[in-house]
Parts: structure tokens; sequence; C-alpha cells
């Protein structure tokens, strides 16, 4: 199936208003308190009505910051933070809204650091940017080249300018940072001193360029990655060249990571980097948790979670994380399969990003720079944007700051949804039935499904489809066409690829299109949504503001993120939601009862049934029937039954043969041991005094012979042999311990 991948058209980050106010404070505090060696804030222009804020590691004035305004312009917040992992945990925590990061050196090699951060974070790499590292001599105004005794840096920018050092026969002094050399040069007046930074250091401490392109080799480049909370594989159109950057981690066996490649090389799909690093038992455990979360969510992750359940001590000392960079969109078909593959055949897959090559920007972060732009009266060529086949754009629309939302399906997961969106929104709702009082015990207003027309008299920004999977075709299509164009349409399906197939193909090009699926419900969001997976694809989107706006209330309620195509999700859902369901289903078919001894273990077993069974039997059925790997699971689960019986089969009869065996075995022992008493109880015989003669009168019974054989012996013991002669007696051992010997009859 083709995926879609439409460029954007425009964009208004409204959904970050709500962020702005610290920013703002900041640059307020800016105005008045000298920024600290910690953390700095930077505004090149005027701008301040849309601050994007970006931030970077170092000082104001690092390469670092000079990358970044090669790459987003003068107009950004740039913000300087001490350590690449306070600058990723910036992202995270939606202090800033992107990062700009070194990976690579065309001299040092890999930054290694950054590498194990993206494994760490959950952001998406939306961009990257080849720098030129250029040193440049600074010192105070009016110090002159002769001045200078000694030169300060960072270790590895007095390396790179080594012969130019060595022709001024100066002495060198390591410093923490380039830009903070320049820093200390302008603090403490310093004027027997020089720093070899950044021309924009110069620019922002004050200082003068004394010589510029001073390092020995000029092909020294460092190559920036931009990254963002929000992943824009899906916007990048098919015209524009990508790379997709990814980590994975094979099985621990021979041609593992041969096989891995292949999936790539067989399609045709090139690398330009591959790159692996040792993961401690603890990232190896993280990432195993990571993988098994989104298992369990039905999404994200990749690939069977095989990395074993011990302790660390149990994993190898050393596993490797490959980081491989390909020459595609992850949604282009050849890569969607080749990811497929690999994730089959790895232990942990994960798509870092795909990102239009060369500096390109697309998506929110090229809206926003475009408007900012404007906002400071500049030309929008002025941001280094190419953009080649990137069709200039009117300004964008103002999304409204309420949305007006429609609610088409007002069941259990309409109402649910409902309650939440009146908190940021206008909701109206329509259904079948007449659901007039409980719309009204939620404070919106309520129309019937075929009074549709009325319905979209209200002039809905948003509409969303929450109705059984199996309902959906015939309620869109029913749906009057011409109220429709120009809305933002959401469904929140529990399959995706239907849904996506359908709107597609049914709704006008001016509609925009979000495939959702909010992966809780009723039972497992009623005490809020914090942290629960909610899965979108912007399919289309002409509208970014109102599509963010929309988007943000999941944000804002603080769910799970999951930027996924459909094809994905309904992978991922096949394994984890439609087997709950049929498991559940399974066992309610069972009448499985509360019992006096229940276990923990059967008590969530109770409530799995209760759970799956409580929802509509339409619901399960859609989920079979509208994702095609659902009938999959089902043989699966059969054959895993049969093997399952199968196993218990054997296990009876190996128990029944060994019982078997062993009872072969005693009778042998029995007899041996029958054979061994006799044997013995003949040799004591043998060892008998002769008889005494016959009495004449009167008669006397005869010896208690048989009394001489132990508990043991079966009443089939032989009677005593006839006593041989003493003679041939004499040469016997003597018997057993354990046989007593007969005492010589009384006369
Ligand atoms: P559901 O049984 O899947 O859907 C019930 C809704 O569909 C009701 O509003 C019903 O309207 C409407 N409907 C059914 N047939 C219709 C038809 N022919 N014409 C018009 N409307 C029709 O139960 P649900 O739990 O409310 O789920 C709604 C959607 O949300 C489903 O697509 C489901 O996959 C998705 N979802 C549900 C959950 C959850 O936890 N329940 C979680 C995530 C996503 P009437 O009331 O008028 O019959």
């Amino acid at each position: 199936m083709g995926i879609i991948r439409q460029p954007p058209s425009s964009w208004q980050p409204l959904s970050l208003l709500p962020l702005l106010l610290p920013s703002l404070f900041s640059l307020l505090l800016l105005l008045k308190v000298p920024t600290t060696p910690v953390e700095a804030f930077t505004l090149r222009a005027a701008s301040v009505a849309y601050p994007i804020r970006v931030a970077f590691q170092g000082e104001p004035g690092a390469y670092s910051e000079k990358a970044l305004r090669e790459l987003l312009g003068p107009h950004v917040l740039a913000i300087g933070k001490p350590s690449f992992e306070d600058t990723f945990k910036s992202v995270t925590t939606r202090e800033v809204d992107y990062a700009v990061v070194p990976i690579e050196n065309s001299l040092g090699g890999s930054i290694h650091a950054n590498y194990d951060l993206l494994l760490r974070h959950e952001l998406h790499i939306i961009g990257e940017h080849e720098f030129r590292v250029e040193h440049s001599l600074l010192a105070l105004p009016g110090v002159k080249k002769e001045d200078i005794k000694r030169v300060m840096s960072h270790p590895q920018a007095l390396a790179q300018c080594d012969a130019y050092l060595r022709n001024m026969g100066v002495a060198r002094e390591s410093m923490y940072d380039t830009a903070g050399s320049a820093k200390i040069i302008a603090e403490q007046g310093l004027r027997d001193c020089a720093a070899i930074a950044s021309e924009l250091a110069g620019t922002t401490y004050g200082l003068e360029v004394l010589d510029s392109n001073i390092e020995d080799d000029d092909s020294n480049f460092t190559r920036f990655l931009l990254l963002s909370r929000q992943s824009i594989s899906s916007l990048i159109p098919h015209s524009v060249p990508a790379k997709t950057s990814i980590v994975f981690i094979t099985p621990d066996a021979p041609g593992a990571l041969y096989k891995a490649l292949a999936c790539f090389t067989l399609r045709d799909i090139d690398f330009c980097k591959i790159e692996s690093r040792p993961t401690s038992p603890q990232l190896f455990r993280f990432l195993q948790f990571q993988q098994r979360q989104m298992k369990s969510f039905g999404a994200g992750g990749g690939g069977e979670a095989t990395m074993g359940t011990g302790d660390d001590h149990d994993l190898p000392r050393f596993r490797y994380c490959f980081y491989l960079d390909f020459l595609a969109s992850q949604l282009d078909e050849p890569a969607r399969n080749a990811l497929l593959q690999l994730e089959e055949q790895s232990q942990y897959v994960r798509v870092l990003g795909s990102f239009p090559t060369k500096g390109q920007l697309l998506g929110p972060i090229r809206e926003s720079l475009d408007l900012l732009a404007k906002e400071s009266g500049e030309a929008e060529g002025l941001l280094m944007q190419k953009a080649a086949g990137i069709a200039a754009r009117g300004p964008p629309p103002k999304a409204p700051d309420r949305l007006k939302i429609g609610v088409v399906g007002f069941g259990k997961f309409g109402q649910f949804l409902t309650k939440t969106f009146t908190k940021y929104h206008d909701v109206s709702v329509a259904s079948r039935d007449d659901m007039t009082s409980v719309a009204a015990d939620l404070g919106v207003p309520f129309f019937p499904l075929y009074e549709a027309t009325e319905f979209f008299r209200q002039d809905l920004d948003v509409i969303v489809l929450s109705v059984s999977i199996l309902a959906f075709e015939e309620v869109l299509k029913g749906l009057p066409a011409d109220a429709l164009r120009g809305k933002l349409l959401v469904d929140v399906l529990s399959v995706k690829v239907h849904p996506k197939t359908v709107m597609l193909e049914s709704l006008p090009g001016d509609v925009d299109i979000i495939c959702t699926h909010p992966m809780f419900g009723p039972e497992s969001g009623k005490f809020g949504w914090q942290s629960l997976p909610f899965v979108y694809e912007r399919v289309r989107i002409q509208d970014f503001a109102r599509a963010e706006r929309f988007l943000s209330i999941f944000e804002l309620e603080r769910c799970k993120m999951i930027d996924m195509s459909c094809d994905t999700h309904d992978k991922y859902a096949a394994d984890s939601q439609f087997i709950t369901h049929l498991t559940g289903r399974i066992l309610g078919q069972q009448g499985l009862q509360p019992t006096p001894i229940d276990t923990r273990g059967f008590q969530s077993v109770l409530k799995l049934v209760d759970n799956t069974c409580r929802d509509s039997f339409d619901l399960f059925y859609g989920l079979f029937k509208y994702n095609k790997h659902s009938s999959d699971q089902i043989q699966r689960l059969r054959e895993a039954f049969a093997n399952v019986e199968r196993q218990l089969a054997a296990k009876e009869a190996y128990l029944a043969a060994r019982t078997e065996i062993m009872q072969d075995e005693r009778k042998k022992l029995f007899a041996e041991c029958r054979t061994l008493i006799r044997e013995a109880v003949a040799q004591s015989t043998m060892n008998l005094p002769p008889p005494p003669p016959p009495p004449v009168s009167p008669p006397v019974s005869p010896p208690p012979a048989t009394t001489t054989a132990s508990a043991d012996v079966d009443e089939d013991v032989p009677p005593p042999p006839t006593p041989t002669p003493k003679k041939a007696a004499a040469r016997t051992p003597p018997p057993p311990s354990f046989i007593k010997p007969t005492p010589p009859p009384k006369v």
C-alpha cells in the first residue's frame, strides 16, 4: 500500500502558546541579568512574537550555536546548555522546542556521547547540517598580534591550529570550551592573551578577529543533527531526497550483522554510515524494558524482546548497538519492507528519524521559521532554505484558540473522549440513538445523526468519528460530502489501515485526515490519560495549525505520543491488542467464576475476561475483520494450543514409561534377592551338625527349618535341601550375617 507523504502548506504552532510564558520570562531575565556560564540565552533578532527555542551545548558563541544559526537562521532563541545530556533533556521535558547536537567530525570521528543519548531519549532526528569548522584568533579591541603571549582554547581547537601556533611561538592554555575562552578574556580584560574560537564568539563577547581560518586542515567539518519531539517522516514528499537513521541490536550469532545489512542491500538501499557502540547491561535492560512497554501497548519497539530475563550479570558484558544511516525515508516501500525484515531478525530496532538531506527543513519547523522571517520583515529565502519542490505558500491561517469539535458516535468511547475534549474546546455530538440526556450531563449539544445538516451548521473545525469499526465506512459515506470540505477528519478506530484507506478513497482532497488510536478506554483512562499511548498518523494535512492544535489535547493530557504509520500500528496491534481480546473471549466462553481460593494470577485472568467481554462484540469482530494480521494470530494460537497439549501428552507418556521401567527393575531386583537368599539358606543348611539317630519313642516333631528365612522371603521359598556330608560343607563360606543360623534341635 502506498504511503502518502504530503508537503505541508502552512503551520502555525499555536499549540505551543502555553509554553511561551517561561521563555518570555527567561527573556526578561536576560535583559536584566548577565548570562551565567551554565545557561545562556541568545536572541539575535527582534522577533519575540513567537520564539522558537533551540538548545545547544556550550557557551553562547560556541561552534554549536554557529551551526544552529546556519541551519535555522538568526531569529530563533538559542539556549546554551552545560552538557549534551542537558541539551537532550531540555527537549524531552519541553523546556525547549528543538536541539542541535554534533554527531560526527570529519577529523575526530563520531561523537559517541550523542549516539548513546539518542538511544536513551525518545527524540526524532528531523534535519541535519554539515558545518565547516573555521577557527579565528580573537583578542580584546586594540590588542595586536605581537602583544599576544598565550593562546587559550579547547584542546582540540589548539591541536587543529598547531602549525599556526608554533609559528606564533606562544604558550598554549587548555580551556573547557572555545567560546568559554573568549568569554574569560573579555570578562578578565586579558590583553596578553588570545582565544581560538568562532567569529560568532568574537561578536558575542566583543572581541576582535586578529586572524581567520587559522586551522591547519581546511577539511574540518562537523555534522549536526536537529532533534524534535515530533517525527516528520510522514511529511517528506517523494521528490525530496531523504535519509533515515536507525539503531538495532542483532542476536549473538554468526552472520547476524551480515543478514541485517542484507535487508537493505537486497532492496538497493544505500547506506551512508554504520557505527557500532557497546551497550552496558543496564542500558540493555532499559531497552528491553522500553521494548516490552511498547509491545504491551501494541506500538513501537519492533522485533521480539528476546534479550533474556535474568539479572544484569546474566548479560554478556559487551553487546553492540549498530547505528545505520540509509538514503531513503522510512516510509518508502522498500525501506518499510527492509525495516520489517530487520525487526524480524533483530532483538531491538528503533528508527531515530527520517529527514531531508543537505540541510533542508520540512514540517512544523520550516513553517515556524518562515513565519519568523516574515515577522522580522525578511525574505523567506534568507533562511538558507533551498527547499526545492516545496511551493511558496501564503500566510498561514490562524487556528482558533478553541476549536469546534464534532464527535460522531456517542457510544461508550465517544462519551469518554467528549468529557476531556470539553476541557479545551467546544464540542457538539451526534449519534444514531437519542443521547440528549447523556450529552446534557456533559454540557454539550446533541444532534441525531439523521439530522446531520443541523450538526454541521455548528461550523465545525474538526470531526471525530467514534463509531464502531463495522459501521465506519457506512457512517462516513452517509455524511454530507460538501459539509466536510476544508475540515479535519479524525478517526479513533482500534484498527488503522481500514479507516485510512476508506477516508483517502472517499474524502475530497481538501479534507485533512489524521488517523488515531487512543490505546486506552474508559477503564484504563478513568484516572487520567497520563503516560497512556496515543498512536497517530498525520495522513494528509494542509492546515498544520489546526492539526497540531487538535493533537495538543493529547499532549496536554500527557499521553505518550506515538507517531506511527497505520500499517505498522496494525501489525503490532494484532500481536498485542487482538490477542488480548481473543484470550479474554475464549476464557469468557469457559464461564470462569471466582473461587474462595483465588490467586492473584487467577484474579487477573477474571479481570481480563471481564474487561474484554464488556466491550461490544462488534468491536471484537471489527478487530478481527479489519486487521489482516488478526487471522494469523488465531492460527498461531491454535498451533500454540496444540503444542501445549502435545507437551502435556508427552510428559504423561514419559512418566508412564518410567514407572513401567522402574517396576521391571524392581521385579528383577526381587528375583536376584530371592536367588541370593535361596543360596544362602542352602549354605546354612549344609553347615548343620548331622541329625541325631531317630528316637525309638515317643515321636518328635520336625525341626523349625523355615524360620531361618528373613521376613523378606516369600512363602515360595523351597524347603531346605537334604544335608550334604560335613566334609564338603567345611569348604563353603559362612552364611550372610542377615541369615540366622538354625540352632541345633533340642533333644
Ligand atoms: P463500538 O461498539 O465499537 O461503537 C459504538 C458506537 O458506534 C456507538 O456510538 C454507535 O451508535 C455507533 N454505531 C454503530 N453502528 C452504527 C451505525 N450503523 N450507524 C451509526 N452509528 C453506529 O463501541 P465503542 O467502545 O464506543 O467504540 C467506538 C470506537 O472507538 C470504535 O471504533 C473503537 O474501535 C474505538 N475505540 C474504542 C476504545 C474503547 O476502549 N472502547 C478504545 C479505543 C478506540 P449508537 O449508540 O447510536 O448505536
